[in-house]
């Protein structure tokens, strides 16, 4: 059990009840280790919100939350006095009302970083699935309809290599995912209305310049933060990497920030791919632009309701060649989800997060824990 060295773990005096929505493996024994009483909830699909409100009445200290649940004022009026803490284990954390959580001065934390390399690597997995159009391939394959090898019968797809990527969202894992773009030598347009990190984006030119130079590439490839217009209009592929925050919650929300107006400005043989949250693509919309032909495909891990419904017009035959959907995996790898290393896993991060706002760490400093989200809310 590795855990952060300069907490070691300890017998608690004060024994802390913690009602879990889902199973976070060995990360709830490493509690249990500590005297942590926690209660599992024992199924796989979200537990009704009146039995989180119900738990939360009956006094626990702590509540571990998945992005399945949502948290809000009620749950945190029902909590008053006794509800000290909510760790999600996720990044994104558009599940609870943040406004809510300062209101009665709750911490919550989430499981930044060391998700990010995991999900990054999925987008473009996405990407070249989508392009290569492997699902489709692979079906010919299994479905004895591969009679010949023909120079471009009976469909071909197209190489990632050398072609230009808008990131739409250049936080940790926009970052990352640019950084995996480099080994394919793609031109990158980058979008962020809150920070363009122009010193990333250098260093990346410089890569780019010496592969350039070694003989490497006969193409120098580019790097430059654009408005977004010129992102979509100029890109090949669109990864979007933001997270969803709707109206009133940011000057530059994200709610269908993907819809029939700035899909239209996509070319006709671009790749939409959403690692994001759902409600940032405005599946009707999409799912119109791919049925004519607006763009000439989309891989999405997330959607505006989740599980994805049966009658979701993105389920139509009709586009399933170039529609590709993914049951919200993105960060679903062994280690990354389920390590007890706070350095390394979701889980530990999350077991984490609680420890340090139940067992006071930081001189019991809200704003110095790192895991905490909201630290706005606890400021003098
Ligand atoms: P981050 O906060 O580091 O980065 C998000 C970036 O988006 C920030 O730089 C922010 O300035 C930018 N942004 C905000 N509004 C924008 C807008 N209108 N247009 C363009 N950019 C905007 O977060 P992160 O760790 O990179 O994660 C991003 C999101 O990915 C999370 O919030 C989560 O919803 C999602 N996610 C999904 C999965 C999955 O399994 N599919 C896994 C991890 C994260």
């Amino acid at each position: 059990m590795i855990f952060k060295k300069d907490l070691p773990e300890k017998t608690m005096d004060k024994k802390f009840r913690v009602f879990a929505t889902c199973d976070i493996g060995e990360a709830i024994d490493v509690l249990r280790k500590r005297g942590y009483e926690v209660e599992v909830y024992p199924h796989p699909e979200a537990p009704p919100k009146s039995l989180i409100l119900d738990k939360v009445k009956s006094g626990v200290d702590g509540l571990i939350t998945t992005l399945r649940d949502p948290i809000d004022a009620e749950v945190f009026e029902a909590g008053k006095g006794k509800l000290k803490v909510v760790a999600q284990i996720a990044v994104g954390f558009d599940n609870i009302n943040r406004a809510d959580a300062n209101r009665y001065k709750i911490p919550f934390t989430h499981t930044a970083d060391v998700l990010t390399e995991a999900t990054a690597e999925f987008a473009f997995f996405m990407m070249g699935t989508l392009a290569r159009k492997m699902w489709t391939a692979e079906h010919l394959t299994r479905e004895h309809q591969w009679g010949y090898w023909h120079p471009y019968l009976p469909f071909l797809g197209d190489e990632v290599t050398g072609k230009t990527v808008a990131v739409i969202g250049t936080g940790r894992i926009g970052l990352a995912f640019i950084k995996k773009s480099v080994g394919f030598d793609m031109n990158v347009l980058c979008y962020d209305p809150a920070y363009e990190n122009q010193a990333f984006v250098r260093t990346i030119q410089e890569i780019h310049d010496l592969r350039h130079a070694r003989g490497l590439v006969k193409d120098k490839a580019w790097i430059k933060y654009v408005p977004f217009e010129e992102a979509l209009r100029g890109a090949d592929f669109v990864s979007v990497h933001v997270p969803l925050l709707r109206a009133g919650e940011s000057a530059t929300p994200t709610y269908h920030l993907f819809n029939e107006k700035t899909l239209s400005l996509m070319k006709s043989t671009a790749y939409l791919v959403n690692t994001s949250r759902g409600p940032v693509v405005d599946e009707a919309a999409l799912a119109l632009a791919l049925r004519e032909n607006w763009i000439a495909g989309a891989a999405l891990d997330v959607y505006e309701q989740e599980p994805l419904p049966a009658d979701s017009p993105l389920r139509d035959p009709a586009i399933a060649d170039r529609c590709r959907l993914m049951p919200h995996f993105a960060s679903a790898a062994r280690i990354t989800r389920l390590s007890t290393d706070p350095d390394k896993g979701m889980a530990g991060r999350c077991a984490q997060g609680l420890i340090d706002v139940l067992e006071g760490n930081y001189g019991g400093d809200v704003t110095k824990m790192p895991y905490v989200v909201n630290k706005e809310g606890f400021g003098k």
